[in-house]
């Protein structure tokens, strides 16, 4: 089989200015044929630690580094991950965990945490021993600070950024109206961020795309909406995107869907129900503000390099001032609403309605709340959120929110009709 690494591609990094690694597989796949991970592993020591993945076929992947946190990313073309539940969650070696999934459309990535700065050796595919399928493993060697630097891939990454939210105020082009109230639902997470696990292996992104598939339905049912979702499969979406499909799209309501977990046993049994956030620069609580950090870190799980520039806290500022005047009180209002109407299908948590920055809710043209659907870290909550029949009426409740939402606001504003 004709395997091997493309001339310049297999570089070993020696200097600071350092390069991305190129891996590729020239004779592969037969056309058309998608690869497969069958298998990931870690082995080695704090020193030095081999990444291996088992591929059906292989395909060319790009390897680099990115600090703040340190982490190594892979990036692979559309490669379909089946893997066993938990694969990479306990880490090894230099590697803490590690993470794999759609990054965008036929686009796949691994993003491993490391403990430290590290250094890419040895890399390549090669023929698995019997012949069938593919070897594609790389080790990862301690190296210091310095020579890391931002990480080899610091550059890429600015470019491959997701454009970043459009400046505040409304769309220059608006969307044409149907007079009907156009609703995103964003469910979180998705693709190589799973969100949070439960005991079962069961993820946030599932739960939430699953629950947002069935609102979606229900609204669109009722023939009074225009529903738009941020993401309607397992793919990643960034927080700046969600938040540009929304300007896009000159939403008159935008619902985050997330689910929590807590790592506190004791916490962790003890804790359940939904919980309704709303924007705010400070946290309601400490509770709410660990909401939001961990919400906020999407983008950085997902491999992308974080990077706010010195103006950011002005624009953030005039932002949360524009947001403040025309959305927070419409946001309230829906929070009161769908608190109620959660109320009565008992599903709530001890302090149902708190605030945080949460990014994806800080939009100026939109009302916006993220609803934490219940605790995948509480048995009786993860039996709920796997179960159809609880999604199909958390969606019935939090529709009929939104119905009573927009009859209010119809009453009191001409300029949103419906039919
Ligand atoms: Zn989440």
């Amino acid at each position: 089989m004709g395997i091997r690494a493309g001339s310049g591609g297999l570089r070993t990094l020696a200097t600071a200015v350092a390069v991305l690694m190129h891996v590729w597989l020239w004779a592969g796949a037969a056309a058309g044929e998608t690869a497969s991970a069958t298998r990931a592993s870690l082995s080695g020591d704090q020193h030095r630690t081999t990444f291996q993945l088992d591929l059906t076929v292989g395909v060319p992947a790009e390897i680099y580094t990115l600090a703040n946190p340190y982490r190594v990313i892979v990036d692979l073309p559309d490669v379909e991950f089946r893997l066993p539940d938990g694969t990479g969650q306990d880490g090894g070696g230099l590697v803490r965990t590690f993470r794999y999934g759609l990054f965008a459309e036929g686009k796949a990535r691994v993003v491993l945490d490391t403990t430290g700065p590290v250094r890419i050796e040895r890399a390549a595919m090669t023929a698995a021993t019997g012949g069938k399928g593919i070897v594609f493993a790389f080790d990862m060697v301690t190296t210091d600070p310095a020579s890391f630097g931002l990480g080899t891939g610091a550059d890429k990454a600015a470019e491959d950024a997701p454009e970043k939210a459009p400046p505040a105020g409304p769309p220059d082009d608006k969307p044409k109206r149907t007079g009907k109230a156009v609703i995103m639902i964003d469910p979180g997470h998705g693709g190589i961020d799973g969100g949070a696990v439960s005991a079962s292996s069961l993820l946030e992104k599932d739960v939430v795309l699953a629950v947002g598939k069935e609102l979606g339905r229900q609204l669109a049912a009722s023939g009074r909406y225009d529903v738009h979702m941020t993401r309607s499969s397992d793919v990643f979406v960034s927080l700046d995107q969600r938040l540009n499909l929304s300007a896009k799209h000159g939403v008159d309501l935008f619902i985050s869907l997330h689910a929590d977990s807590l790592a506190v046993e004791a916490e962790a049994q003890a804790v359940r129900g939904a919980t309704i956030y709303t924007l705010s620069e400070r946290a309601s609580d400490e509770q709410a503000r660990r909401m939001a950090e961990k919400e906020n870190a999407s983008d950085l799980i997902a491999g992308i390099n974080v990077v706010d520039g010195p103006d950011d806290d002005e624009v953030k500022s005039i932002l949360f001032d524009l947001m403040k005047r025309e959305t927070a009180n419409f946001s309230a209002d829906f929070s009161n609403t769908l608190v109620h109407k959660l109320k009565s299908a008992k599903a709530l948590s001890r302090v149902p309605q708190r605030a945080a920055a949460f990014k994806v809710l800080k939009q100026t043209h939109a009302p916006s709340v993220l609803i934490e659907l219940g605790y995948l870290s509480n048995p009786e909550d993860e039996k709920l959120l796997n179960s159809t029949a609880w999604r199909k009426k958390i969606a019935a409740s939090i529709t009929t929110a939104i119905d009573d939402y927009f009859s209010k606001r119809t009453a009191s504003s001409p300029g949103l009709s419906r039919k």
